[in-house]
């Protein structure tokens, strides 16, 4: 059931928000994390988002420090090492994870800080830092996922069975979260999920006066 953030639940689960704020966006890949997580940074002012290092290839377009930082395997396995990474996941092949000394510096300095990561991820980051804030992104259902998978053309049929195989064991975890927001028209879903970022900016600064 998607949370409506005005409610009294809603308050419950912000009031436990970190000093610096920091939000998980995850959910399946397809669902639209990316789409509504940049609607957001347009729409509330002074939203940081973390660019995770992955192993993968840059896809066309994608540019290095902006989209990702690509990273060599060897140095992804240098940073698990030296433990600069806050979390970090195999996601359909390749590794992901976020740097931690950028997204640790931000919460010192109260900053709003976005993550948005795969399910496995997010469940490693909300076990270190249980005031993060978990949204779940839902796809309205299966036949869109596809669609949506087949559109963006970066995939390859099997990837894409891979990447539907994954989505279905993900969406069972959706109630497990702080808040649930289904994707079904991205204008919709980025006005929820601003309203829960801001509403639990504003909570947590209101609690920091108290
Ligand atoms: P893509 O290859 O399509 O950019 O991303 C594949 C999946 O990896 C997406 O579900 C995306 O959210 C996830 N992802 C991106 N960055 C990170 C990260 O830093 N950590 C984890 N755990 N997942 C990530």
């Amino acid at each position: 059931m998607p949370v409506d953030p005005t409610t009294e639940d809603d308050a419950k689960v912000c009031r436990h928000a970190s000093p610096g704020r920091l939000f998980i966006v995850s959910g399946p890949s397809g669902a639209g994390k990316g789409t509504l997580v940049r609607a957001l940074l347009d729409r509330v002012p002074g939203v940081w988002l973390s660019v995770s290092a992955t192993t993968r290839s840059p896809r066309p377009g994608e540019v290095e420090g902006v989209d990702y930082v690509f990273l060599p395997a060897e140095e992804f396995d240098r940073l698990i090492a030296a433990d600069g990474l806050l979390e970090w996941a195999e996601v359909h092949g390749n590794r992901y994870g976020t740097l931690r000394d950028p997204v640790e510096e931000r919460l010192e300095r109260g900053e709003i800080v976005v993550l948005e990561i795969d399910p496995q991820g997010a469940a490693q980051v909300k076990e270190r830092m249980p005031e993060s804030v978990l949204v779940f992104i839902e796809p309205p259902n299966f036949d869109e996922l596809r669609n949506r998978l087949v559109k963006r053309g970066s995939e390859t049929p099997e990837q894409i069975e891979r990447r539907l195989r994954t989505a279905r064991e993900e969406l069972a975890i959706a109630g497990t979260y702080d808040y649930v927001v289904i994707n079904d028209d991205v204008e919709q879903a980025t006005e929820e999920l601003a309203a829960i970022v801001t509403t639990c900016a504003r909570q947590r600064h209101s609690g920091q006066k108290d």
